[in-house]
């Protein structure tokens, strides 16, 4: 579905990505696991078309898309779920789901796909019109989850949605993705450093260590890899 061919990143003369390479299957959860600094933020940032690689190439479904901005990004099917969720504070619930939708024009289909994440979100739906500063921190996560499927996206990618919150909600948002794949079928590119959760789900996963893909395998396999063992598993 997405195949990123030996990407280089820039900010300025800074080079933050090294020739990353990286293919999300579809229907499958994609995990891509590091440390602070290490590029997790600047990769998703240049799939959704907010950063423009130096040389390489992203293709999405056979289209090059590295070029493209990023609404066009979102129309092609990408949602971006940033760090640090940026919701819209003052705003409700539903207001802030609905600033997900702004591409839609058919009140109809707006309609349906709040349904729609309503059903995934039976909480979100009971805080509807509470504003969304007045959430706890799980369901402002799942209010930016929410959000980005309010794109009907084919590719969801989630920045660090662990960030921030209590073990026991962190393994509710973990199992809130899994859902989302499974029930939904939605293809997820998942970058986290929470990393035994994250391996855990994963069916396929990289290591990316100061710019650069370290290594990929299966989640599990990485979860049992020595140098993943050492390094952030604290073992
Ligand atoms: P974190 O989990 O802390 O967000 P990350 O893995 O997402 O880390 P990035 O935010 O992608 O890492 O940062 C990768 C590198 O690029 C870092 O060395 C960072 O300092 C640098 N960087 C990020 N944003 C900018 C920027 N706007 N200008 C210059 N350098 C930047």
């Amino acid at each position: 579905m997405l195949n990123i061919d030996s990407i280089d990143v820039y900010y300025g003369s800074v080079q933050a990505l090294w020739k990353v390479s990286l293919t999300v299957a579809e229907g499958e959860i994609t995990v891509v696991v590091g440390s602070n600094g290490a590029g997790k933020t600047t990769l998703l940032k240049t799939i959704s078309g907010l950063l423009h690689p130096k040389s390489g190439n992203i293709f999405f479904f056979g289209k090059k898309i590295d070029k493209a901005p990023p609404y066009e990004i979102v129309k092609m099917g990408i949602a971006h779920v940033p760090e640090g969720r940026h919701l819209f504070p003052y705003m409700t619930v539903e207001e802030n789901l609905e600033m997900g939708a702004h591409l839609m024009r058919d009140k109809q289909e707006i309609a349906e796909t709040l349904d729609w994440v309503y059903q995934i979100f039976p909480i979100l739906k009971e805080r509807r019109n509470q504003l969304a500063r007045t959430l706890s921190g799980g369901e402002q996560q799942m209010l930016a989850i929410g959000r980005g499927l309010m794109s009907k996206p084919k590719l969801l990618m989630l920045d660090e949605p662990s960030l921030g919150l209590a073990p026991k909600l962190v393994l509710q948002v973990f199992d809130l993705v899994k859902k989302i794949n499974n029930d939904e079928g939605i293809t997820i590119l998942l970058v986290e450093q929470n990393v035994r959760q994250a391996l855990q789900i994963a069916h396929k996963a990289y290591v990316l260590e100061n710019g650069r893909i370290i290594m990929e395998d299966k989640g599990q396999e990485l979860l049992h890899n020595e140098h993943v063992k050492k390094a952030y598993l604290g073992l």
